[in-house]
């Protein structure tokens, strides 16, 4: 599919016009940003692991129903999908407190939340994406309350299997952001963005090591190598990014049965 001029560009990811009206290209840099873009790396893979990891997991979606954005995946950094306009909220979904939830509320980290719990927080760089209530996001036109309704539900859905499929991985689905927007061929309010280790907290589910962007946000080393290992259980990447090495972890140690 030939490339169309660029229409956007954001920390991690560029949209171009495609042949087509309604579609775009989304293409998957390497940049890394964190805390406000206060600190950035460009960091060799990524772009080409979160291509494929979103790709997977929204096409997964897409077979439960669950309708997104994604059209198909068109080389190593680049998906076709539709146009929407984003609606400017991120939408965190919580199983796990830590993060954000830690340090606004002191609730203590690794507690395990007895429901899901679901965030607004307004998509504003320059505000630092403060937390907001639906009063506001109906009040500032940002969605209705019932747009509000459907997206909370799918949220919920989403949850539900994302953490299914993760945990036949043995990994823990803490935390994750998702985004939505109004398509632009039919209005309808739909799934976007991307959902990778860039978007989720994943831990192994044995070890708690951090699986996803934290290894950058707090400088643990081997980002490349732990979004590789994801994809490597997702069962999508055989073969190797770059020169990265493969992740070392424990062998799980032997449970001991005790004869009577
Ligand atoms: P927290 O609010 O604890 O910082 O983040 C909660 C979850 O949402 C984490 O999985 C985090 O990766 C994701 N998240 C929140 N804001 C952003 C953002 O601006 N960009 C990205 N990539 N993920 C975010």
């Amino acid at each position: 599919m030939k490339k169309g001029k660029k229409l956007y560009e954001g920390k991690a990811k560029i949209i171009f016009a495609s042949a087509e009206k309604n579609l775009v290209i989304q293409h998957f840099k390497d940049d890394a940003t964190a805390f406000n873009n206060q600190k950035k790396a460009n960091i060799e893979g990524k772009g080409i692991l979160n291509n494929r990891i979103s790709e997977h997991i929204l096409s997964a979606l897409k077979d439960v129903g669950i309708e997104n954005h994604l059209i198909k995946r068109l080389n190593m950094r680049e998906q076709l999908i539709d146009l929407a306009e984003i609606i400017p909220i991120e939408f965190i979904v919580r199983n796990i407190v830590t993060g954000s939830l830690t340090k606004r509320l002191g609730i203590e980290e690794g507690t395990i939340l007895n429901k899901p719990l679901i965030e607004f927080c307004y998509k504003n760089d320059q505000l630092g994406d403060p937390l907001v209530s639906r009063e506001h996001i109906d009040v500032f036109g940002w969605a209705t309350l019932s747009e509000l309704n459907l997206i909370t539900d799918q949220c919920l859905r989403i949850n539900d299997f994302l953490q299914g499929m993760f945990r036949g991985i043995n990994i823990k689905l803490i935390d994750f952001k998702l985004e939505f927007g109004k398509r632009k061929s039919d209005g309808k309010i739909i799934l976007a963005d991307e959902i990778s280790p860039d978007t989720c907290r994943l831990w192994d589910a044995d070890t708690d090591k951090k699986l996803d962007k934290d290894r950058f946000r707090k400088d643990l080393g081997d980002v490349v190598e732990a979004y590789q290992e994801v994809a490597r259980r997702l069962g999508i990447l055989h073969e190797q990014v770059s020169n990265v090495r493969p992740i070392k972890f424990p062998k799980p140690t032997a449970v001991k049965i005790k004869k009577k």
